[in-house]
């Protein structure tokens, strides 16, 4: 069966290779729908993340993935037909205290390992096993659009430690500002307006996709931070060192920013006290947050059912199949997200 691998570290080595049919074990067989490429799937091939399994060099990509039951253990939740999105991380072996609760997403050693990122192969490969523990199941009406279900699961853990912090803070959230438009963005503003919520979405870009997926969402799209109103909340994803600092400084008093891009290696200068003043005389939060846990993985379901199918379409601005992969992995102008079926 064909893989998408790359060699962790080795900058262009991604190709498309041929692999044994994996050994089902006490797993689910799977066959894949659909993988969806994001940041950290570049910033593995440019050779700046990622780890490749123990003992070898190359590692299967995809951690976006949603794909089809072939073979289910008896007696499992699961069973031939069913659409299933895979978990990304698994607890370490340790385990720590958060892995040992189910909580790997908040794990305390980082000793975890991430499917298609950190020591385990991913979901890019035709067929592949998935520990019944580590699926989720996936309703047969988001069809290939169910690749979202691992960002969404994304942002759904951003909004309920968001939750948890408002309410330490004596925040009660009306406005929200998202900065960038790319997936996670979007996403994460499609949640905040779910919820009913003034929805502000900058993005530098003027034309394109992103301004009408905004507008689709019944959100607020800027294109210059000074034409953003300072809200409650800040959900920020462009990972941008020298944005950060300035959505910070404008923020109301109480509010809680999210950081969940991650910024490559370029650093900004900021003035520490003029931040210490504001985040300690405002009683501002500002937390970072990556993964998930498998509740936010049944949260990212519940929302994309409950979303409009044509926007979610809207948002995959391409599908390209299997034997045009290559492709899939170019960055083009209007690019959203992208998506490989299979
Ligand atoms: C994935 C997360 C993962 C993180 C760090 C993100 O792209 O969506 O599941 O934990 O990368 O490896």
């Amino acid at each position: 069966m064909k893989a998408i691998a790359v060699e962790v570290g080795k900058p262009d080595s991604l190709a498309l290779e041929e692999r044994d049919e994996p050994s089902v074990g006490g797993g689910l067989l799977v066959e894949a729908v659909a993988v969806g490429i994001c940041g950290t799937d570049h910033e593995i091939i440019e050779g700046g993340h990622g780890a490749p399994p123990q003992g070898r060099t190359k590692l299967v990509l995809g951690h976006e993935s949603v794909g089809r039951v072939v073979e289910a253990p008896v007696g499992c939740a699961f069973a031939p037909g069913d659409l299933v999105a895979g978990i990304v991380r698994r607890p370490d072996p340790e385990p720590c205290a958060c892995c040992a609760e189910g909580r790997w997403d908040m794990c305390l050693n980082g000793r975890y390992v991430e499917r298609g990122i950190k020591e385990l192969d991913g979901y890019a490969s035709e067929r592949y096993v998935l520990e019944p523990a580590f699926a989720v199941g996936v309703p047969e009406e988001l069809g290939h659009t169910g690749v979202l279900v691992e960002p969404t699961s994304i942002v759904a853990k951003a909004w309920r430690r968001i939750d948890a912090f408002a309410g330490i803070n004596c925040l009660s959230i009306a406005t929200v500002l998202v900065t960038g438009a790319g997936p996670i963005g979007l996403l994460a503003a499609l949640l905040a307006r779910r919820r009913d919520l003034e929805v502000h979405v900058l993005d530098l870009v003027e034309g394109g996709p992103k301004p009408q997926l905004v507008a689709q969402l019944g959100a607020t799209y800027h294109s210059t931070l000074e034409s953003c109103p300072s809200t409650d909340v800040v959900i920020e994803s462009t990972a941008a060192p020298a944005l950060i600092p300035r959505v910070i400084a404008r923020t109301r008093r109480n509010s809680v920013v999210c950081l969940t891009g991650v910024s490559a290696h370029a650093t900004e200068e900021i003035d520490v006290g003029a931040l210490d003043r504001e985040l300690v005389l405002e009683n501002e939060i500002v937390f970072g947050s990556v993964n998930a846990a498998r509740e936010d993985y049944e949260s990212a379901v519940e929302n994309l059912v409950a979303g409009d199918t044509a926007w979610l379409e809207a948002v995959i601005r391409r599908r390209v199949p299997l034997d045009r992969w290559r492709e899939a992995y170019e960055r083009r102008d209007d690019d959203v997200k992208t998506v490989i079926l299979f």
